[in-house]
């Protein structure tokens, strides 16, 4: 930390204790911004007790396999409070993210990205934008648990629990309540994922109604989308599962005016992680481009939520006031309505040079704490669980969904209580009366129902498996299909 803005001999001398903090530049502009960042804390009074890790790509190359090694580890265990610069994630191979193993590893539930339009002194289509994104944090296609199940096809689990659901809703009216928000949306796909979304979707009403003065309303994610993009301005904050959430926030920020204006707070029981909402910026690192403005509402967001909301409160101030002095970064600068185009570290002497300065045109909104975490939900009891049959799974590719029946039936017909109902092929009825313009891949879902009067139990169907296995069809995945107190816990094939 020797040089370091804030470094501990730079503190200034107050009675605060410095709060531990465990900090990480990142990769690509992630060392530009975090400098920039660190000097406006530092110039403001932050009190703070950092802790320099390298964690990601840079971590990766000098040779940590996961990208987050022992050291940095050990720091957030200390500090159980991590400030972030972007970090760069290898695209369809390589190392899984760092970002998704901090969030999941320190349980950081809820990730909250407050998105506004600063009309008219950053140029937007939409000047009316101010919306709060909550994003779910831990679940959905996030879970990473992907699969080759055959030559030509691959899956990913996307897993949606009721308490991981309950939790972040909860979260999102809190936050709501606190912000004086008097309508809250929430975007699914519950249409088609009836399930998965269908629960987060379900939640939502059930915990809407412990929030009577809130109004609230739900739509499809691809019209929810569209809606936030074209008019942003009707939505005050929404609540969505992670992967509507990582990008609808994105989407936000950058019609606000740049993605490098919005940070964002990951929040947990145990910890919190403050962030820029952008990545690594590949494209602009080094050349001193980036607007650290992202990270800087993070650090905002960050002191307010650890008892240094006066420093807050001034750095947020000295911000807008920059902006409306039209010191910009080149991401927004318009020559019609900008002063000056700076640099990241420009920009950061300009905040620091307006410490102290009032805003003329904006309220703060980041450097007020963010409510307490809810405890996590009661456990459900447990369901009267019935087995209906299984789904098995199958590589084949050797002729038509008819020949595959035939192949399984004289397969299984030994195994008793269990008959063939339906074959699909990703998810489409292909058997009985298939229809010959269906695409068929070699990955095949053969689903096994209870015969009337037989008795199931999950130990048939090794034998079943067996069967087909020694047919030439050996089961590359299986799904009990079980009822929850008497409704079915699986959805019905497409076309069935
Ligand atoms: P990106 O956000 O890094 O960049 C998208 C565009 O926005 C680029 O043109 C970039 O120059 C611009 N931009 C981003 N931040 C800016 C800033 N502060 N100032 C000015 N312009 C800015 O997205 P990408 O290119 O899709 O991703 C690059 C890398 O970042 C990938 O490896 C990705 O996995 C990673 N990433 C990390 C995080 C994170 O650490 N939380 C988030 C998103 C992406």
């Amino acid at each position: 930390m020797d040089g370091h803005p804030l470094s501990t001999a730079a503190l200034p001398p107050t009675g605060t204790l410095p709060l531990p903090i465990t900090i990480a530049p990142g990769d690509g502009i992630g060392p530009e911004i975090m400098q920039a960042t660190l000097a406006i804390l530092a110039a403001a009074g932050a009190q703070l007790a950092p802790e320099v890790v390298t964690i990601g790509e840079s971590a990766y190359l000098s040779g940590e396999p996961t990208g987050i090694g022992a050291e940095a580890w050990a720091s957030l265990a200390r500090t159980k409070l991590l400030l972030k610069g972007p970090i760069t994630t290898p695209q369809g191979g390589g190392y899984k993210s760092v970002n998704v193993t901090l969030r999941k590893t320190l349980g950081l539930f809820a990730n909250i990205r407050p998105c506004r339009a600063l009309h008219p002194v950053v140029p937007t289509r939409h000047p009316d934008l101010d919306v709060i994104i909550i994003r779910e944090n831990e679940e959905d296609l996030y879970a990473g648990i992907e699969h080759q199940h055959t030559d030509e096809v691959v899956q990913c689990l996307k897993l949606i629990s009721r308490p991981g659901t309950e939790r972040i809703v909860r979260y999102g009216f809190d936050v709501a309540a606190a912000a004086g928000i008097d309508k809250v949306s929430c975007f699914t796909k519950d249409n088609i994922m009836k399930l998965t979304d269908g629960l987060f979707h379900r939640v939502f009403d059930e915990i809407s109604a412990l929030y009577p003065a809130i109004k609230t309303e739900h739509l499809i994610v691809d019209i929810g989308a569209a809606r936030l993009a074209d008019q942003p301005g009707r939505f005050k904050l929404i609540i969505l599962p992670n992967l509507y959430g990582d990008i609808l926030s994105d989407v936000a920020a950058e019609i606000a005016g740049s993605v490098g204006l919005a940070g964002s707070a990951n929040i947990g029981s145990h910890g919190a992680l403050f962030e820029a909402i952008h990545g690594s910026a590949p494209d602009i690192a080094g050349q001193d481009k980036a607007n650290p403005s992202g990270l800087l509402c993070a650090a905002i967001m960050m002191l307010a939520q650890n008892g240094q909301t006066h420093i807050a409160a001034r750095i947020e101030a000295a911000w807008l006031r920059t902006l409306e002095d039209g010191v910009h970064t080149p991401d927004i600068f318009a020559a019609d309505r900008s002063e000056v185009c700076v640099g990241t570290q420009g920009f950061a002497e300009a905040v620091i040079a307006r410490l102290g300065q009032q805003p003329q045109q904006f309220d703060l909104r980041l450097s007020q704490p963010l409510p307490a975490v809810p405890p996590p939900p009661a456990r459900l009891p447990k369901a009267d669980k019935s087995m209906d049959g299984v789904d098995l799974f199958v590589h084949w590719s050797d002729g038509t969904p008819d020949d595959l029946a035939k192949a399984v039936q004289s397969a299984a017909h030994a195994t008793p209580g269990l008959s063939l109902a339906v074959i699909t092929n990703r998810g489409v009825k292909v058997w009985p009366n298939g229809r010959a313009e269906t695409f068929c891949t070699d990955h095949w879902r053969c689903r096994f129902m209870l015969t009337p009067n037989a008795s199931l139990s999950p130990a048939l169907v090794p034998g079943l498996m067996q069967a087909l296995a020694q047919a030439g069809l050996p089961a590359i995945k299986m799904e009990m299909l079980y009822r929850f107190n008497g409704t079915p816990g699986y959805t019905a094939a497409q076309g069935q």
